[in-house]
């Protein structure tokens, strides 16, 4: 029900947890986090509330600068650990949070399986991560993240349902991508550092610089840019609102 993720140069973890706090009031049954490391996504989450979840992530203390996190509101699968967000593709090489609901993960997943795909779950979201996984092997062209962004953009093309989403690999160590179909996600632009988040309140006492994303929009953050773009690779000129935290 609720997305955040951090790229920057502070310890993400408490970024994180703080963030997903604020979403708290949005309603959820479980939490989790996916922090990028060393070319390597370690992935904590849990049933219960955020603070169940931060205390895991307290204990490992990762210094990792970026990660993704999420509250989960469950549609598809029951209320459990392995059901939690984040998901990670069955190769290890990719981890996605995912608000909304997939329409034809079934479908999808046959095929997948029949390509060799193993699930750990039964969400319709660990369906969206391990398709852009399979396809994100297939991309030739460019680099880690030309081949991660055009892979968002073809699985995209081939959900049916609604999302907000945000995806980390391991190739890509300082790049995260969003994107959204039926569910908010807004850009928070900050000082060598940038945020995506489903609810700009997610972004209190970091930035006041906020994009809302359209529909059919995909976005690019690292540590000091960011870039948005639709799902036809038209690229969009951001209109950064500034947010009053006051009012
Ligand atoms: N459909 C997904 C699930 O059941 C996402 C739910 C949500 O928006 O939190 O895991």
């Amino acid at each position: 029900c609720g997305i955040v993720g951090y790229v920057g140069k502070q310890k993400a973890s408490a970024i994180l947890v703080e963030g997903l706090k604020r979403l708290e009031y949005r309603g959820y049954d479980s939490a989790g986090i996916a922090l990028l490391e060393n070319n390597d996504i370690e992935v904590m989450k849990k049933t219960g509330r955020v603070q169940n979840v931060a205390e895991l992530i307290y204990e490992r203390d990762m210094g990792s600068q970026i990660g993704i996190s999420h509250t989960r509101w469950a549609t598809h699968g029951e209320v459990n650990d392995s059901n939690a967000h984040p998901h990670m593709s069955w190769n290890g090489k990719l981890a996605l949070v995912h608000n909304g609901v997939i329409e034809n993960y079934e479908g999808l997943r046959r095929f997948l399986e029949g390509e060799g795909v193993e699930f750990l779950s039964e969400t319709d979201t660990e369906v969206f991560a391990n398709l852009i996984a399979y396809h994100y092997d297939k991309e030739e062209e460019g680099n880690s993240v030309d081949r991660l962004l055009a892979a968002v953009r073809h699985s995209t093309t081939l959900v049916e349902g609604t999302y907000g989403i945000a995806v980390i690999c391991t190739d890509c160590p300082n790049d995260i991508i969003g994107a959204r179909k039926g569910s908010p996600l807004c850009l928070g632009v900050g000082n060598g550092e940038n945020m995506i988040a489903s609810d700009v309140s997610a972004f209190v006492g970091r930035t006041q610089n906020v994009v809302y994303l359209d529909d059919g929009q995909i976005v690019h953050i690292s540590e000091d840019d960011f870039s948005i773009s639709t799902i036809g690779r038209e690229s969009v000129d951001p209109v950064i609102n500034q947010i009053d935290w006051k009012i």
